[in-house]
């Protein structure tokens, strides 16, 4: 046995090595597993090439066998091998220097790092006391090499017996990674890793005799081939393929593909999400040649796609940077606008082929789209064709629909067109019934983004408002066509009482509402709370920021309209008691009060009219 220096210019490159990744120690499996795939594929092409006539493809294979008792993991592959050269250039110089430098850039920020991909073969020091490599090259007469290395610069290299064509590499597990001996363990970083990769891997204990008889891999996962092969249901089981525990079906798929400039595969799923933007348990995978890498995407696909799910396969994104610099790259911002693009066009052509179905999907997917209309302009654009109003009689119109609908009718006094909408069907029941009555159209916005959506939208289309329909009377919201009737007349003077007298009452005043006299018809309630539009918008965005952006203040939230023309203000005005003035602003103000706050809307608004009927 002869020993060799590895050429490296540190001695003590291994516990840096063992300190720096080891967070992330169960990657020396794929890298391992990585390096047997790429030696049976060149071997594939390579035959190929040569006319090798005794390489047959259904014969390859990775196995993986785990000894116990001796502490090794073995991992087996009849792929090209190496010869002596081959070792020498591939492990004991470039690979080892490599991974010097890799530490090197990487010292400080390793976690930042996408896949930890390119530390290859040395990473398998992280769990191991030594490791060792037994290998035939495919080359007529190369000769069988062992190499071995117990961790440091030292190793050993020498000619051996003939051995079978492939490389076996044994792992000599250390007293700090026994977990690795462990067959689940083992078992389920295979599963993480390497369920799709292209050739099948053997995986079993030691002595096991059905070790070869079934794969634990999928070779030829749905998204390596082509669409027009592949049915519904074949998507459906990729579904659950990839999220087993994940009971819903996916809405819809994309499947991406696409070789220049840059190569991606991949199939996008799209779950049913409704409201929920919590934060995803299932999310996109990435890999890389069907070896898993990470289902951290920040910098590489847009995170308002961080909601859907799937794979994104492609060798062009780089693994060895750090998320910062992923930003910059070109590749990398042409895969996310591609992405991106992919995503409205699929939407689009649902919306304009299926409208029916689009309708249905629409409340699963809203959050989705208003997410990337917020957050992405291009995306925005896009949207703005399919983005669909869902209105309080269950009808559904894109913006350009609805403004023909509304346009003529609705309003407001500086000629803009007033969309009315709810954030919440039942407490706001009795408003969204006073503008359908009036045969206005109002709007469902109840998404946690609605918010967001509508400052973008009005931001976009200069002539549109957004309201809230509690967030005035009706007919100060929209500037009515219909002549009021019936107009009681209270004098300038009398008003004036009327004002003060309610602003100075105390009742009223600890409610702090700013008060406001109204010629409303008859029929309208006597007192109506509003919450004006502008200052609850405000308040709405720093809810959904969670923190103060615009500072309001108390004053003046809320608004008490009263109506002049009803019979009680009349009454009121003519009534000389005190307390019974007071009795009579103070029941109608609890009634205002208790119309705008509680929920059970339908029977709240009946109980309301009925104790105002009583009043009068
Ligand atoms: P990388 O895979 O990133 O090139 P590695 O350190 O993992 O870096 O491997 C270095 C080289 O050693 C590989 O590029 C390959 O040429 C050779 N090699 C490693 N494992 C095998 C194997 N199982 N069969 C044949 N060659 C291998």
């Amino acid at each position: 046995m002869k020993n060799n220096k590895i050429s490296v210019t540190s001695n003590n490159i291994f516990p840096i090595i063992k300190r720096f990744l080891y967070s992330d120690q169960d990657i020396f499996l794929r890298e391992l597993v990585s390096n047997a795939t790429d030696a049976i594929i060149k071997l594939k092409t390579i035959s190929k090439i040569e006319n090798l006539d005794n390489i047959i493809d259904d014969q390859l294979f990775i196995k993986i066998i785990l000894d116990k008792e001796k502490r090794k993991i073995i991992i087996t592959d009849n792929g090209i091998g190496m010869n002596k050269e081959e070792i020498k250039k591939y492990i004991n110089q470039i690979a080892f220097s490599g991974a010097e430098e890799f530490i090197k850039k990487y010292k400080k920020n390793t976690s930042s790092i996408i896949g930890h991909f390119g530390l290859g073969f040395y990473s398998s020091f992280m769990v191991s006391s030594k490791v060792t490599i037994l290998t035939q090259s495919y080359k007529k007469n190369s000769k069988s090499i062992f190499w071995s290395c117990e961790g440091t610069p030292t190793f050993v290299m020498n000619d051996v017996d003939k051995v079978d064509r492939g490389t076996k590499i044994t792992l000599y597990i250390n007293k700090d990674n026994s977990e690795f001996l462990e067959y689940n363990r083992v078992l389920k970083l295979l599963q993480k890793y390497c369920k799709f990769v292209p050739v099948p891997i053997f995986f079993g204990l030691k002595n096991e005799s059905n070790i070869n008889k079934k794969s634990i891999n999928n070779t030829h996962p749905s998204w390596t081939k082509s669409p027009t092969i592949l049915k519904e249901k074949d998507y459906i089981n990729f579904h659950k393929e990839l999220y087993p525990h994940q009971l819903d079906d996916p809405l819809f798929w994309i499947h991406l593909n696409i070789d220049h400039p840059f190569n991606l595969t991949g199939i996008l799923f799209f779950p049913k999400i409704g409201n929920k933007i919590d934060l995803q348990k299932d999310k996109i995978h990435l890999y890389q040649n069907q070896i898993y890498i990470t289902d951290n995407l920040e910098g590489i696909v847009p995170d308002f796609l961080g909601l859907l799910r799937g794979v994104i396969d492609s060798p062009d994104i780089p693994l060895n940077v750090s998320r910062s610099h992923l930003q910059s790259d070109k590749s990398v911002k042409n895969i996310s606008k591609y992405i991106t693009r992919k995503v409205s066009d699929k939407l689009y052509s649902i919306f304009n082929n299926n409208r029916d179905d689009f309708n249905k999907k629409w409340n699963d997917i809203k959050i989705i789209v208003e997410y990337g209309m917020i957050s992405n302009d291009k995306f925005f654009d896009k949207s703005i064709n399919f983005f669909l109003f869902y209105t309080t009689d269950n009808e559904y119109f894109i913006l350009k629909e609805l403004k023909e609908k509304i346009e003529v009718n609705q309003r407001n006094k500086d000629g803009k067109i007033v969309i009315l909408y709810s954030s919440n069907k039942e407490s706001q029941y009795s408003s969204i019934k006073e503008s359908s009555d009036k045969g206005y159209k109002v709007l469902l916005l109840d998404s946690p983004l609605s918010i967001h959506i509508i400052q973008k939208l009005e931001f976009f289309d200069k002539n549109i408002s957004f309201v809230r329909v509690d967030s005035d009377h009706i007919d100060k919201l929209i500037i009515s066509k219909v002549q009021k009737n019936q107009l009681i007349i209270v004098s300038e003077e009398e008003k004036k009482i009327l004002k003060n007298y309610i602003i100075n009452n105390t009742f009223v005043k600890s409610y702090n509402l700013s008060v406001k006299l109204e010629n409303l018809s008859h029929k309208d309630n006597p007192f109506i709370i509003v919450i004006p539009e502008f200052s609850r918008r405000m308040e709405d965005i720093n809810y959904s920021f969670g923190k103060n952006l615009f500072n309001n203040g108390e004053e003046n939230k809320y608004k008490l309209i009263v109506n002049v023309n009803h019979i009680i203000i009349i009454k009121i005005l003519k009534e000389t008691s005190k307390e019974k003035i007071n009795n009579m602003i103070k029941n109608g103000v609890n009634l205002a009060l208790l119309s705008k706050n509680l929920l059970y809307g339908k029977n709240l608004d009946i109980f309301v009219s009925e104790k105002i009927k009583e009043l009068c």
